[in-house]
């Protein structure tokens, strides 16, 4: 197709190069003149009522080309009779040549391309993608891709935020909005780098040897929400804890599941060993205490959010959350207040990130001794050390004292006696694991003991292991079935729950693992390779995939799923690590976070209130605010 129809570069390139030499753009003419997407461009223009003025811009250009007249005439002509417009959109993503994109790729992976064309790509498409998400997602996902690598271009960039180069005339009013933001961010970012350390948005830093504070990595300006959807994502995740805390009352059933992952997983297989003694105690806790951390991803064809996993066990960044809530209030309030005006938003005020707090508090009570302290187990270096101090401080706020310590420092300063917990001499109520989720936590057998001795004690363990055991994501495989999830919930609820379940596979019967892996080779970016871990960096994408599950035996392979990838559309983000602005295509995952408390039988308390919003660049995999590529962030609402 692309060759039959060359004479398209010719042309379209010719009033580039007009517009380039008279605006005296620094571009290179051999790209413009090679990649044009100027054909692409005036089809879109069809479909975009805003942009009348794009059109006329090009008129006198085009007519010096006798030859495309008719082609701009039926243009014209389509656009005053209001053709519908959705359909020309549907033909027009199923014959544009993604060739042309690949090729635009391949120079901007050098950094090079400066074209014209990039700019009026990008906008274009932002103004189609106003109108129309998801027939030009669900046609043309590779444009979104495109987008997402102009805006991460450090060099497209500059000319992007330009609002007067050649888009003056028809930039929707978003465009404008971050053209604003830009300039304010840009002009007084120091200020908002102190800001948000006096805001207590903290992160404790290790270079040289030496350890310490600076900004946690936080967007910038928050995403904008429909607050039915927060709703509707706490239903659900009231629901999901519903699930966790009965299917953690489960020994029997979690262990058929997780049974067979065991034998190759000495991680899983140690877990289900101590869970194994606590069930059969005479002593043990009757209560457990878990905070979950349900994740979700907007996948746009759907237009839902997708649960990515839920997580029971070291929720962080709940606090930080909250801080960053306020901030961003903060600068609406005053150096967003422009912004604010145009777009009526507000940064909702009632969210209740104490519910960390209040959780452990509920668990603490339930001890029934107030001499009784916190023991707080972290790992070695804890980079997020604030956000764990400010549950600290909540708790010291309400009388109740946390030891903060880590697995090698309790060895031989930890005991127990007739169920008794003791650590460096003081009674525990409660021990709140912020470690202890990876095999290498654990960093010797003396370790593992001091898990079995605390899980076999009469303190609250936040988690406790069959909470832990039940997070594993193999689980998250199995509630897909209906009649599994149907155990714990009634058909209602179980259908309601599933609406935002992604498609999972598992590697369960060898004679299916070809048609598996036949159809990841199919199309790899559409999922994600996931093994039993936790934590982040562990999973695999696109091109990884296939070579992995070929380097594994088929027994091998029954300890990971197969997750439908998410897809969401990309948008701007401002993110802002250690002082440095960043500016990027970015993607966001809302979690929201909750609490249950049960008795072994039934559930005493199922609580969600808390919420966090990572930011992450598009381009990118993996998330993880530790590692460098999230940022936390939070949502706005419309007044209205
Ligand atoms: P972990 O337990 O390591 O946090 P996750 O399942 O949360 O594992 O995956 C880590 C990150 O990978 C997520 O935060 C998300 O950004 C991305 N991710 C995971 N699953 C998907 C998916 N199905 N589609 C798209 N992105 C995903
Ligand atoms: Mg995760």
């Amino acid at each position: 197709m692309i060759q039959s129809q060359s004479y398209q570069y010719r042309y379209g390139s010719e009033p580039l190069h007009g517009i380039a030499k008279s605006l005296n753009l620094p571009i290179q003419f051999e790209y413009v003149q090679e990649i044009c997407i100027f054909e692409q461009l005036i089809k879109l223009v069809q479909i975009s009522e805003k942009l009348d003025n794009y059109s006329k811009y090009f008129t006198n250009s085009f007519n010096q080309l006798e030859q495309l007249k008719p082609f701009y005439q039926t243009i014209s002509s389509s656009f005053n009779q209001g053709v519908d417009k959705k359909n020309e959109i549907c033909e027009h993503c199923n014959h544009i040549q993604n060739f042309i994109i690949h090729n635009q790729f391949k120079y901007l992976e050098h950094d090079k391309l400066l074209s014209v064309s990039d700019m009026l790509l990008v906008e274009l498409l932002e103004i189609v993608s106003n109108m129309y998400p998801n027939i030009l997602y669900n046609n043309y996902q590779i444009l979104y891709q495109y987008i997402a690598r102009v805006l991460s271009n450090n060099v497209l960039q500059n000319y992007y935020f330009n609002v007067d180069f050649m888009m003056k005339d028809f930039s929707p009013n978003i465009k404008n909005v971050q053209n604003i933001l830009k300039g304010i961010i840009s002009t007084n970012l120091s200020t908002f780098h102190d800001f948000a350390q006096c805001q207590g948005i903290l992160y404790r830093y290790k270079e040289d040897g030496k350890q310490f504070p600076d900004n946690c990595p936080v967007s910038l300006f928050p995403l904008y929400i429909n607050y039915d959807i927060i709703n509707d994502l706490k239903k659900k995740t009231i629901l999901q804890q519903k699930v966790v805390a009965k299917m953690g009352m489960d020994f029997e059933w979690y262990t058929s599941i997780l049974g067979r992952l065991a034998k190759h997983d000495e991680f899983i297989r140690r877990m289900i060993s101590i869970q194994g003694k606590v069930e059969k105690s005479q002593t043990k806790c009757p209560y457990t205490i878990c905070i979950v951390r349900n994740d979700f991803l907007h996948h746009a064809s759907l237009n839902q959010w997708m649960q990515v996993e839920y997580n029971c066990i070291a929720i962080s960044f709940g606090f930080i959350s909250d801080r960053v809530q306020k901030y961003h209030s903060l600068l609406f309030d005053s150096y967003y207040k422009q912004i604010r005006e145009n777009y009526k938003l507000q940064v909702k005020q009632d969210l209740n990130h104490d519910i960390m707090v209040d959780a452990l508090h509920k668990a603490y009570e339930l001890y029934n001794n107030k001499n009784a302290i916190v023991l707080i187990i972290t790992a070695e270096f804890e980079g997020n050390v604030y956000d764990q101090r400010y549950i600290e401080k909540g708790l010291a706020k309400l009388g109740i004292l946390s030891k903060r310590t880590t697995f090698l420092k309790l060895i031989g300063n930890i005991t127990s006696e007739n169920g008794i917990l003791r650590a460096f001499g003081q009674e525990i109520a409660l021990v709140y694991f912020r470690t202890g989720y990876t095999f290498d936590q654990y960093e010797n057998e003396e370790c593992w003991n001091i898990r079995e001795m605390i899980e076999l004690s009469k303190a609250l363990k936040c988690p406790s292991l069959n909470t832990q055991l039940v997070n594993f994501k193999k689980l998250q495989q199995i509630l897909l079935d209906e009649t599994q999830i149907q155990k714990f919930l009634n058909k209602d609820e179980a259908k309601l729950i599933s609406e935002n379940y992604c498609k999972i596979w598992g590697f369960d019967h060898e004679d299916q693992h070809e048609k598996l892996i036949e159809m990841i080779k199919q199309n790899p970016h559409d999922y994600v390779l996931k093994p039993q871990r936790e934590g982040g960096g562990n999973n695999y994408y696109d091109d990884q995939i296939i070579p992995e599950l070929q380097k594994l035996t088929p027994e091998q392979r029954t300890e990971f799923i197969v997750m439908e990838r998410i897809k969401p559309i990309p948008r701007i983000g401002f993110m802002m690590r250690r002082g440095q602005l960043d500016i990027q295509a970015v993607i966001s995952e809302i979690s929201v976070i909750g609490y249950f408390i049960n008795d072994g039988e039934k559930i005493l308390v199922n609580e969600v209130g808390g919420y966090l919003v990572r930011t992450k660049r598009y381009l990118d995999n993996e998330g993880g605010v530790a590692a460098g590529y999230a940022v936390v962030d939070s949502f706005m609402v419309s007044d209205s």
